[in-house]
């Protein structure tokens, strides 16, 4: 466990003097808002709120301090002790359905001996501000606050509500955090028409550019699984014949050496043919182009799927990843179980995938069952307002940047809101390299003070196109 003492433990944090709008912000604004952006986030990740246990309410009462200086009226709900999820509207004239900016509040865990600065000081250095949560994704959670607060500085007149919630427990995949809204305060979101969340990506060109921006508009679905196979225990000493571990080792064998077959699903196509135009590499350009064709030379589909991306989005993956048999090496246990991450792609059924899996192991001593619930993989669509509005600005900015759609072969909160017929993109407003992407649950996690101006400035161009009047 992290250390939860530390300056997190003393949140007594005054946010930074306000930029004083009367209308759209100009040059010289912008430059304050991205000083006042910085200095929010350097709060920010003061927060302690690795989770397990979050510890998210003291990140909701921080939020609701400074929406509240300006006027904004935040709920934070308390669905659990130390968790919180907080909600703020600004209020359009009703005339089209709101939007949604959402954020989770919650980091994974930082272990400090790998890091370069404390992971929780949310300090300036290089250029760059440092912490856990930079970019996953408290920097991108102050860039839809201060959107908010511009718009509000700014009157801004809104066609729509402009809706900021910020969650608990989305790195734990379940709990309190955007579940229980949808579930316990669904009237506040389910009338929405679009979704703002992490899960897009600008990747700079290293030369003060942009190569592309991917536009996450849909994701994997997780299959988490239990294998467990049973059998008679015993003393070590004297093998049975059917040592449920044996069984088990004997399952995991056949799924560990199961090639799931390769599937073109349409978005991958699309962002595939699309990431061709930038390739360098002419042999990769040509298979990118026409993935379905490139995929039946197994040369190339060799290739192409030792590459862990390109892999995990053209197939159901499988990792097993848990392991569990007797606690005393000379004891058989009865049981033995082992878990398996299963990564599903959209389109596909659960039901299906969990026949096929059984059929692979074809053990009636061996039972496979889901851990909890699963859904199937649904899309957002590009022929929407919105998504014309973030190719827009994007153009704006780099007449000659690629816009492509991405399927993240993780996933986020927006299936929930996705389920609920809600319009959600993945939106990565900061531009970052390869390397810069890497703090990303690793170490060093950190943001460029420019990347956070430009993405701040993008955030609430796209918001006020979709938004204003
Ligand atoms: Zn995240």
């Amino acid at each position: 466990m992290p250390p939860l003492a530390g300056p997190s433990s003393a949140p007594v944090l005054v946010p930074p003097a306000r930029v004083a709008l009367l209308n759209a912000p100009g040059e010289a604004d912008w430059k304050a808002l991205g000083d006042e952006a910085t200095t929010l986030l350097t709060q920010y990740l003061r927060i302690n709120t690795t989770n397990p246990p979050g510890n998210e309410i003291a990140a909701a009462r921080w939020l609701a301090s400074v929406l509240q200086r300006d006027g904004i009226d935040a709920r934070v709900f308390e669905p659990a002790p130390g968790k919180a999820n907080l909600y703020a509207r600004l209020a359009g004239d009703g005339s089209a359905r709101p939007i949604i900016l959402l954020n989770h509040m919650d980091v994974v865990l930082a272990s400090p001996q790998y890091w370069t600065v404390e992971p929780f000081s949310g300090v300036i250095k290089d250029g760059y501000v440092w912490g856990r949560g930079a970019l996953d994704m408290k920097g991108e959670g102050i860039a839809q606050l201060m959107t908010l607060l511009v718009l509000k500085r700014a009157h801004v007149q809104l066609k729509r509500d402009v809706i900021f919630l910020a969650t608990s427990d989305e790195e734990i995949g379940a709990g309190v955090g955007a579940a229980w809204i949808v579930e316990h305060q669904g009237d506040l979101v389910r009338n929405a028409e679009f979704l703002l969340n992490e899960g897009g990506l600008t990747r700079a060109d290293g030369r003060g550019g942009v190569e592309f921006y991917g536009i996450g508009t849909t994701e994997k679905s997780p299959f988490w699984l239990d294998v467990t196979a049973r059998g008679t225990a015993g003393h070590g000493s004297r093998p049975t014949p059917d040592n449920p571990v044996h069984r088990l080792v004997r399952a995991l064998n056949r799924i560990a050496d199961w090639q799931t077959p390769l599937t073109v699903t349409t978005p991958v196509e699309r962002s595939l043919r699309d990431l061709a135009t930038i390739e360098r590499d002419s042999t990769l350009r040509r298979w990118l182009s026409d993935i379905r064709t490139a995929l039946r030379d197994s040369t190339a589909a060799r290739a192409i799927t030792a590459d862990l991306t390109y892999n995990a989005l053209l197939r159901n993956t499988i990792s097993i990843t848990g392991l569990k048999g007797s606690d005393k090496t000379n004891v058989i246990p009865p049981i033995a179980t082992a878990a398996i991450d299963v990564r599903l792609l959209p389109g596909e059924d659960p039901r299906a995938f969990l026949a096929d899996i059984t059929r692979v192991v074809a053990d009636t001593a061996v039972t496979i069952r889901p851990q909890g619930p699963n859904w199937p993989a649904t899309e957002s669509s590009t022929e929407t307002e919105m998504f014309r509005a973030i190719e827009a600005a994007a153009h704006a900015r780099h007449p000659n940047a690629l816009v492509t759609t991405l399927m993240l072969p993780g996933f986020t909160d927006s299936h929930y809101f996705r389920r609920l017929g809600i319009a959600s993109y993945g939106l990565g407003p900061f531009p970052l390299s390869q390397g810069d992407s890497r703090g990303v649950h690793g170490n060093d996690e950190r943001v460029s003070i420019d990347a956070l101006r430009v993405g701040l400035r993008f955030y609430y161009d796209v918001v006020t196109r979709v938004a204003a009047k």
